[in-house]
């Protein structure tokens, strides 16, 4: 082994309380010095996964950020400070990595992540890590690296909750999970919901984590978990690539990076059409609003032979496959909540109805399994 591929003594003293952890050693640690990362976003998620990582010692960072520091970034960029007030995000992110590990390469892109420059950038690291704030970069940065074959550790913030994404090659992507880029308008941001600046932190702390498991070679399997902070719970949900994704599935749309496919659409103001309506809810709650006054639509988007073997009360079917084409059924103006069977399928319908601007849709969260499990188990399990 020569010098280059060993660790100094002073690294040794610096991550001796890392190395010690099972699956990391010596070895773990020098693919993290060897690992080239690049993080989209030096804001509220790149703030907590930039400085992780760069005291975890990996060993480039590649940050991509077109904005400059303002006053109202610093409840929660920490990475950013008063003395950086005005200078480009690159810059000032930069700085604070180079404080915590003056080894660290930092490779500054604030240009930001453009359909210009996505397949190259991506390219050019081993890992991207998305912590944009919107729809248009987040599907490009997921189809550049469904692309350019480079797992993504995704992350998102609104309000109390938030999810982290780890999409690895050929093991389902984003848009598995997400096929189609909702309308801005229907799913509120940071700048009109609200945020805290802790809830940031955990989203992207977590973050931070995945991107460290899959450097060091420790995920398999692409997931999501959905955290709500608010709740105190976090849930997995496993990700298998989808046969019928238009960017990763057999029959893939999605072959370059078209510009006309990505509106630049970056943080929309308030809308006055923007959707209230929680993107999900318990199945305690799906209960109390069910029995109440005016229940939501309860639309079942299971297959019939599994409709057949159980239902909740009064839900309607429409298997996730046929909805596309059967939107006159679903009531535009009524609030719509979807379910399955674990949450996976209705929470990918629930997203393709807002981008079809159905405002007032929800997930029924954990599926008719939770619902046997925690609200009626006359409800047959399967
Ligand atoms: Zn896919």
């Amino acid at each position: 082994m020569s010098a280059d591929l060993r660790l100094s003594d002073h690294e040794k003293a610096l991550y001796s309380r890392q190395m010690r952890l099972p699956g990391v050693g010596e070895a773990g640690q020098l693919r993290l010095r060897e690992a080239k990362v690049l993080l989209l976003g030096a804001g509220g998620l790149g703030s907590p996964v930039g400085l992780y990582l760069a005291a975890a010692g990996v060993g480039l960072i590649g940050i991509a950020d077109p904005d400059k520091v303002e006053v109202s970034n610093l409840h929660r960029q920490i990475i950013h400070g008063f003395d950086t007030l005005g200078l480009p995000k690159t810059v000032s992110a930069a700085e604070s990595l180079g404080e915590i590990n003056p080894g660290l390469k930092v490779a500054l892109h604030p240009e930001g992540f453009t359909v210009e420059n996505a397949a190259e950038l991506v390219s050019r690291y081993d890992v991207v890590i998305d912590g944009t704030d919107n729809f248009a970069t987040r599907f490009l940065a997921a189809d550049a690296c469904v692309l350019g074959r480079r797992p993504l550790v995704h992350g998102s913030v609104l309000r109390g909750t938030g999810q982290v994404g780890v999409f690895l090659p050929g093991a389902g992507c984003y848009r598995c999970l997400y096929p189609v880029i909702p309308d801005a308008a229907s799913v509120p941001t940071c700048a009109d919901a609200g945020v805290f600046g802790a809830t940031c932190g955990v989203i992207g702390s977590w973050m931070a984590s995945e991107a460290i498991a899959v450097v060091l070679g420790r995920r398999r399997q692409s997931r999501l978990c959905v955290v709500d902070v608010e709740a105190g719970s976090s849930r997995p949900l496993a990700i298998l690539p989808d046969p019928a994704c238009p960017c990763c599935g057999a029959s893939a749309t999605i072959r370059t990076l078209d510009k006309t496919a990505y509106a630049p659409v970056v943080c929309a103001p308030p809308s006055p059409v923007m959707s209230a309506t929680p993107l999900e809810i318990s199945v305690e709650e799906a209960s109390r609003l069910l029995a109440g006054p005016n229940p939501p639509v309860l639309l079942d988007v299971r297959e019939p032979d599994e409709y057949a073997v159980c239902r909740i009360e009064g839900s309607r079917l429409i298997p996730m496959n046929t909805v596309p084409t059967r939107l006159a059924e679903i009531p535009a103006d009524a609030w719509v909540l979807v379910q399955c069977h674990h949450g996976g399928r209705s929470m990918r319908v629930t997203q393709f109805l807002r981008s079809k601007g159905f405002a007032r849709v929800t997930n029924l969260q954990g599926g008719i399994d939770a619902w046997s499990l925690k609200v009626d188990p006359k409800v047959p399990r399967y």
